[in-house]
Order: structure tokens, then sequence, then C-alpha cells
């Protein structure tokens, strides 16, 4: 569903006429060389396409409009192998409306101390003509990303990887739609927020709908299309023994294929990319969608419950930054702590929703009771998750701006089985520890729903979160609880400067 390779980043060296045709050629072959080498490294996961080198205002000018009007390029690679004077560059970085990373690298890795001569310093001076370059983008106040160092080297291609993905995905939102059937769990906070500043902002779209729009196409669902659905169940998943013997199980299952069928139809038609739902308002439909929901995520879908959008839109903008990559990601919730002192960890589940992309081994397809929402029990995956590093990330409208919220964490084995437990969990030490992360989380006002992912990276969302210029806090190994609170100040200083105050 999410297919990176039909992306491309284009690369585009900077120069000027001074320097003559024979000098200009060898920067446009050694371009040509550098954009080949990233376009075949294996940390990029998209295309990376040499444009010929810019020279005057107004190449730069046009091509800037041709990347804006180019549905596949989702950002531009920068980088001034001569010196390239950076007026040049105002009117096209005025009007350019995608992503830029500025790569700092030099065709050389090494100074040939015994050959160096005034030819090869005027060709080599990316030292200061990406400095003349780098300040035009502060001058600017541009965001973009930084990367310093040699072109082959696997550090600087696994940075403008990471970039790509978070490309990708900012590139993912621009149009992209979610629907909402129902609206938000009741008198919950940080699930609502402001859908008109997220479109402006974000660029995507998120709409209501009736359940009873659902529910038309969960009725349609032919027997043959059921039943073909529960063989594919039976493939993909352990069923336990009562299971095959229980006549009502096995009608909570096909319900949850029926309700499958449907929202897939429907998502198709309408062109979503993730949808909400709440356990407060599923009128016509005979239980809680949870293994729908749960493999609508692992195709791709974004998704969020009780109506919360925001994690909903997260959530496919991470799964399209951990596209192809080891290890999955999932809507989550911080659910139960294990507060000995030896070891204090998160229990994260959620009623239902989980996508199995987490699952350590082939997930168990269960039916239990489940005490809300008033409906028939409810079909789900239930399975733990393989230990490893992950983070959680969380988007909160604080009035006058969003913020995006994220701790690494470290997640661990359960310390015994969970047989009573019916539904699928991660379990992980959050960094530096539980009580700072979650204290500098609670003062951050982090929701208690995340986006949470073995696959993306901190320097992913960071990338990302610069492309949207969303105000980005990191709850890691060094986050100190003084400084914190310190920089939740100074952000709501700053972005009360640009966006205004709300009390
Ligand atoms: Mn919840």
């Amino acid at each position: 569903m999410i297919d990176l390779k039909r992306m491309e980043v284009w690369f585009v060296t900077g120069s000027q006429q001074l320097y003559g045709p024979e000098t200009l050629k060898q920067v446009a072959a050694h371009s040509r060389e550098i954009a080949g080498a990233l376009d075949a490294a294996s940390a990029i996961p998209v295309k990376v396409l040499f444009k010929p080198t810019v020279k005057t205002p107004e190449e730069v000018f046009a091509l800037c409009q041709r990347a804006n009007q180019s549905s596949g390029c989702i950002g531009l690679v920068t980088w001034c192998h001569t010196f390239s004077p950076s007026k040049m560059w105002i009117n096209g970085f005025k009007i350019l409306q995608k992503p830029i990373l500025h790569l700092h690298t030099q065709y050389n890795r090494s100074i040939p101390w015994s050959s160096i001569d005034m030819d090869f310093m005027n060709l080599n001076q990316s030292a200061h003509g990406d400095r003349e370059h780098g300040f035009i983008m502060s001058r600017m106040r541009l965001n973009r990303k930084v990367v310093v160092g040699f072109w082959q080297d696997a550090d600087v291609q696994d940075q403008i990887g990471a970039w790509c993905r978070a490309a990708a995905a900012w590139n993912d939102w621009q149009g992209a739609r979610f629907a909402r059937f129902g609206d938000n769990m009741r008198e919950v906070a940080v699930t609502e927020g402001d859908k008109v500043a997220a479109q402006m902002q974000f660029g995507y779209s998120v709409n209501g709908y009736g359940l009873g729009d659902l529910v038309k196409y969960v009725n349609a669902a032919t027997d043959a299309q059921i039943n073909s659905l529960l063989n594919e169940y039976e493939a993909s998943y352990r069923l336990p023994s009562t299971l095959r013997r229980n006549p009502p199980l096995r009608v909570a299952i096909r319900e949850a294929a029926r309700i499958e069928i449907g929202l897939r139809k429907f998502l198709k038609a309408g062109g979503f990319k993730g949808f909400t739902t709440t356990f407060e308002d599923l009128h016509g439909l005979a239980q809680l969608p949870g293994l729908p929901v749960q493999r609508l995520m692992a195709e791709g879908y974004g998704f969020g419950a009780e109506g919360d959008w925001k994690t909903c839109a997260l959530v496919r903008a991470m799964k399209v930054m951990a596209s192809g990559l080891k290890g999955g990601t999932s809507f989550m919730e911080d659910y139960t702590y294990h507060l000995d002192s030896k070891g204090m960890k998160v229990l994260g589940a959620h009623m239902l929703e989980i996508c199995p992309s987490i699952a350590k081994g082939k997930p168990s397809l269960e039916v239990h009771p489940l005490g809300i929402g008033g409906k028939a029990d409810p079909a789900r995956l239930v399975f733990d998750t393989p230990p490893g590093p992950g983070l959680n990330a969380s988007m909160m409208d604080m009035g006058n701006r969003f913020r995006l919220l994220v701790n690494e964490v470290e997640v661990v084995p359960p310390e015994e089985p969970l047989p009573k437990l019916p539904v699928a969990r991660a379990l992980w030490i959050p960094k530096p520890n539980l009580p700072v992360a979650a204290t500098a989380w609670i003062y951050a006002g982090g929701a208690h729903h995340t986006g949470f992912s073995q696959a993306v990276t901190t320097e992913m969302i960071e990338d990302f979160a610069t492309m949207a210029g969303v105000e980005l806090l990191v709850i890691d190994e060094d986050t100190n609880i003084r400084a914190f609170r310190q920089e939740l100040k100074w952000n709501d200083t700053y972005y009360g400067l640009c966006n205004g105050f709300i009390s």
C-alpha cells in the first residue's frame, strides 16, 4: 500500500557562470555521480534524481517551480560543489513548497597533498560555498535539515534516508483524507482539537461520517467474501481449539470479518488513509471493531480510537516513514504501570486495537467479552511485542499551536506470561526511566494515545517536525526535568511570538 520507490528527491547543485564551461562540466559530472550513489544507497528508500546545475536566479526559480508542480518530487537535496552566490536563490526559495535537505559534502574525500593546486581549490569549494548557501536559508528562516560528511559514508546516507522517510510521510499528508466514524469519546479533552488549523498546517483533512454510512457497506458483505476472509484468518493466526468447536465464537469472528470487508470498502471508496472509531457510537455494528482495525492498520491505515484523529494521522505518517523497515508501528496507549523499584515499566495496550505489525510470532485470534460499549463480544488478535528499542509519539493541540512529543523506550519481555490478558500488548521501560519520562510527558501535556514504533526513529520524527514547522519535544536518555520545564516555557514564548498567545 505504501510504496516509497514511487517518490523522488531531486539532487540540485548550485554554482555560477563565472567558472567557465570546463569546470561546470566537471561539476555536473561529479553531481551526477553523487546523485547516482545516493540513488543506489540501500539506506535511501526513494529515488534520487540528478538535476542540471543551477547557475542563475532564473534557473533556481524555474527549478523550484517545477519541484512544486511535480507530484513525484517530495523534496530537494541541495549542495554547492563550487561557490553559488546565494542572492540568486532567494526568489526560488520564496516559492518553494517542498522540504530541503542541505547536504554539506565534498566530491573528493581527501586533500591530495602532493598534487593539490589552485585548479583543485577552485573546483572543490563546498567548504565555503555551502556556508554562503546556508546563510541565505538561515536569513530566510527556512526550515531544513543540514547533513555534513562524505557522501559515500554510511552515517551520511543514513541521515539522508531518515529525512527521505520523513519527506515521504509529509508528502503523504498533503491532501490526505481521514474518516471519523462518530465524534469524540464524550468529555475527553486531549483527543479534541482544531481540525481547520490542522488542515492549514499539515495538509490533511478530517471529516465525520455517520455510523449508518459504514453499516451500509458492512451489511453488503456477501457470505462468499466472509468465507474467503475466514480462510485467510485461519491461515494467518493461531485459533484456539475451543473456537473451532464453539458456534457463538465463530459467529463473532464472522461478524468481525463482515465489519472488516465493509470498512475496507468504505475506506477505499473514499480514498481515506486512516479512520477513527468510538465505542460510544456503534449503532448498527454488532461489536466494537477490533480485529478489522488491527488488520487495516497492518495494511498501512492510520487509526485512532475514541475519535482521536490527531493520533490517527500521526500513526499513518509513522507507517509511511517505517515502510520497508524491520519492526512495526501501531496505535498505542499507556495502560498500566509496574512500579517495582527494581525496574519500573509501562504496559501498553488498548481495548483491542493494536497493530499486529508489532507482534512477536503468530498472533492468536480470540473472542472475549468487552466490559465497555454494551455490544457483543468482539474478536481481536492477542500477542506480545518483541524486545528492542522503540518510541512513542504523541500530538496535542495546545490552543495556539500543535505540539509533537516523543519518548524513546526500550521494549522488554514480560516478566511472566499474561495468560488472562485478552489483548495485544507491549511492555517497555521509558527513557531515561519511568518517573522522569512520565513527569516530563505530563508537564508537556502529552496524550495517553500515541503512535508506537520499533522502526521509526527520533531522527525521522525530528525531520518530520521540521517540515511541518511544528513544536517538537523529545524525552530521551538525556532528559532532565528542570531543563525540560524551562524548554516548555521558552517554547511557549517562541510560539507565542510566532503564532500569538492564547490564555
Ligand atoms: Mn483510548
